[in-house]
């Protein structure tokens, strides 16, 4: 099977060193964990729907992500890409961790998981609540990042991606930023309370979040980031690829 995943802000670094914690530790994802699990008849309203309890975040983003894969056109969309170029996402593809980065601004990753390379995606149950400020929480912020993971998937799905070179993970970043709605109109507007040239401002936005991920990329200086950012922008940028144009 030749997919990886990879990370969101905190990108590339922060996916390798997760992807050894969570090997080690690694349970594999019980399906029911995914399910409505509807508790006995004796139980509170809380254990009757355990999906809503708030205290449990890991449960709660395991719903958020059942209910993207379900719900989300562009989720639906980019799992039945890879469906079609016979890379079904296998089970466990998808978990839900607690992700360690001090300052909460990493909400997943994509990375390899195992010694012969496969690959997963994490969302970060501790971080998709908390950061109102960084572009939405909750279920859109799910949506949000399971599609930006799903894009670095389809991207190496589809090519043979050097993770280790800048270049090539910048096309990767820039895509997944300007397509997974992560710079979208109103997650911008939040982030700055308003904007004036929409076109310049998604652009502007998509060239900040990717240099900032491909920044976590040990192979590369921050320098080295932007000048990659800078050279592949038009072609990545224009290439919308499963999608027909920027959904
Ligand atoms: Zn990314």
């Amino acid at each position: 099977m030749l997919y990886v995943c990879v990370l969101y802000v905190c990108d590339w670094l922060y996916s390798l060193r997760l992807s050894r914690r969570l090997l080690r530790a690694y349970v594999p994802l019980r399906s029911a964990a995914l399910v409505l699990t509807m508790a006995s008849p004796v139980g509170t309203v809380a254990s009757l729907f355990p999906m809503f309890d708030s205290k449990d975040p890991k449960k709660s983003c395991e719903e958020k992500v059942r209910r993207s894969l379900e719900r989300c056109g562009k989720v639906r969309f980019l799992v039945e890409a890879l469906e079609k170029m016979g890379c079904p996402l296998p089970k466990d593809y998808i978990q839900c961790a607690e992700c360690s980065d001090e300052n909460g601004a990493c909400r997943g990753g994509f990375g390899p998981f195992g010694e012969n390379g496969q690959t997963g995606i994490v969302i970060c149950q501790n971080s998709i609540n908390i950061n109102e400020g960084e572009g939405g929480a909750g279920q859109t912020a799910v949506d949000v990042t399971l599609a930006h993971e799903l894009i670095h998937a389809f991207d190496h799905a589809r090519a043979k991606v050097d993770w280790t070179s800048a270049r090539h993970h910048a096309c990767s970043e820039i895509r997944a930023a300007s397509l997974s709605g992560d710079c979208d109109f109103k997650r911008e507007w939040d982030r700055f309370g308003g904007f004036r040239d929409i076109r310049a401002r998604h652009q502007e936005c998509v060239k900040r979040r990717a240099t900032l991920s491909v920044s976590g990329n040990p192979n590369c200086t921050v320098d080295e980031a932007k000048a990659a950012v800078e050279a592949t922008f038009e072609a990545c940028y224009a290439d919308t690829a499963p999608f027909d144009k920027n959904p």
